[in-house]
């Protein structure tokens, strides 16, 4: 056997090369609460339960026990009287269970689709991709970036199965009109999904003061049928955990599998996953009881506090506050999204945080909406949030001192004709070389990522999801050196 102390070396050294997962430099991917000692216990949590298999929960009651704690704590942050819930992996698994449960309710339907705003999360286009749900996106309002009631009605047609909206959306941070949206669903007699992914653990938390006059988004709306949540997010939990929770046992019920067609055991199964590591739900247990509801009324309102001191120092006009960048709506939670004017690009000013040793990350233009900055605030940043106001600022004025990125006209042309479904290896390698993402000896990474995220922003979405998967596929090959 090696020497123990020899792969721990080894290990740090490789998470050396990673962003910061604590510290609240890293405005996006990771959620810090700051609280050093309670991070401790997760990971003792987690430790301890990392061999328990949440595959039966007669086996390994520990774990029912505490998925049934967690569950609970939920249902009444969300008012779900008679809601059940879920312990999943991630947001990605509960909104995949959540399609796939509204899709199952409806077998009569041959072909069947889901109403959602265009500013849904991707994990409902990878649901509709992995389920054969046809998504029908519905634009949102302009201004506001919030989804559209009245055009969702109209999008409703026999096959819709679910309709779904966001409380708030990832990529603008604003709440979707709950109760209208529910009432459509309501009427039509269909499912209504909240995905509560990012905000879900902070919404309920902040007061009437301090926080934007949200809406009704949870269970007390009626026609909310399922809620996710992810604890892995503002719960501030080790990663590998997000609830599901349906209003009644009765519209859950078509999430279970069971699989007695075999030798083996009958297989019985809530989630996508059978086997089931218990540390990442034995984590939750434990932060969720150690912070507490005080403890995240406390984190919350810090979080918020931070959105709101960038928000309102960057500004909702071009020339107040930070000149050149503005926030592209007032957020409702704890997410800004920065845009710019057309002396210099989200692009750049990434790079130049980066720099700065702050993470924070470029959105592309998508529709009518145009390329964004995202930030989300751990509460962890909110001390130092006035620091990266000051770094912001100089990103800023590095970005308009270097001035937009052009991409080349002819380039751009060429991207929009490419029909990726026509293109074959060789061409891909090509592409990436062309894009920056490769060299002539294979894939290297630019120091600054502006001018390929800059070409990648005007290209069409079918080729940018091509162009990124051949870039993964090559990213993703042993090393046999
Ligand atoms: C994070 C997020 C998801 C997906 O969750 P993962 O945990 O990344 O799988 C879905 N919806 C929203 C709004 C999110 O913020």
């Amino acid at each position: 056997m090696r020497d123990l102390d020899e792969v721990r070396a080894r290990l740090a050294a490789l998470q050396e090369q990673d962003l910061p997962t604590h510290g609240g430099r890293t405005l996006a991917y990771v959620y810090d609460s700051g609280l050093a000692e309670v991070d401790r216990l997760g990971r003792e949590a987690l430790a301890m339960f990392a061999s328990s298999n949440g595959l039966d929960p007669t086996a390994f009651p520990s774990l029912l026990q505490m998925e049934n704690d967690v569950v609970t704590m939920a249902a009444r942050l969300l008012d779900g009287e008679q809601a059940v819930g879920t312990v999943t992996s991630g947001g990605t698994e509960s909104v995949l269970l959540a399609v796939l449960t509204a899709r199952d309710a409806r077998p009569e339907i041959a072909e069947p689709q889901m109403v959602v705003p265009t500013t849904i999360h991707a994990a409902f286009l990878k649901a509709a991709h992995y389920f054969g749900v046809e998504p029908v996106l519905v634009d949102v309002d302009p201004e506001t970036f919030r989804a559209d009631p009245e055009a969702m009605r109209d999008a409703v047609t026999d096959s819709t199965v679910l309709l779904a909206a966001s409380a708030p959306s990832y990529a603008h941070g604003v709440v979707d009109p709950i109760p209208e949206i529910a009432a459509v669903a309501a009427e039509a007699g269909v499912r209504c999904h909240v995905d509560a992914c990012i905000g879900g653990w902070v919404l309920p938390y902040l007061s009437a003061v301090d926080r934007a006059s949200v809406p009704a988004w949870d269970f007390s709306v009626p026609g909310v049928t399922s809620v996710s949540v992810d604890l892995h997010k503002y719960a501030y939990t080790p990663k590998g955990v997000s609830l599901l929770l349906h209003r009644t046992p009765e519209l859950r019920r078509p999430q279970y599998f069971a699989a007695a067609n075999w030798p083996g055991y009958t297989m019985l199964n809530s989630t996508l996953q059978s086997t089931k590591s218990g540390g990442p739900l034995a984590a939750a247990w434990a932060v969720t009881q150690a912070i507490g509801e005080s403890g995240y009324v406390s984190l919350a309102r810090q979080a918020r506090a931070g959105a709101l001191a960038v928000a309102s120092t960057v500004g909702s006009q071009w020339e107040d506050g930070i000149p050149h960048v503005r926030v592209i709506v007032a957020p409702d939670s704890t997410l800004v999204a920065l845009e710019t004017d057309e002396t210099c690009d989200v692009f750049t000013i990434a790079d130049e945080l980066l720099a700065r040793g702050w993470f924070a990350q470029p959105q592309m233009a998508y529709r009518a909406m145009p390329a964004t900055l995202h930030l989300t605030l751990s509460a962890a940043t909110e001390p130092h949030v006035e620091e990266f106001l000051g770094s912001l600022l100089e990103s800023v004025a590095a970005a308009v001192e270097a001035g937009p990125i052009e991409v080349d006209p002819g380039l751009a042309e060429a991207a929009a004709a490419l029909d990726p479904r026509t293109l074959d290896d060789a061409a891909f390698d090509g592409l990436l070389q062309l894009a920056g993402l490769a060299g002539e000896e294979g894939l290297a990474l630019p120091e600054r990522m502006a001018p390929v995220n800059a070409l990648l922003n005007v290209a069409p979405a079918p080729l940018r999801e091509a162009l990124l998967i051949a870039f993964l596929d090559r990213l993703q090959r042993p090393d046999r050196d």
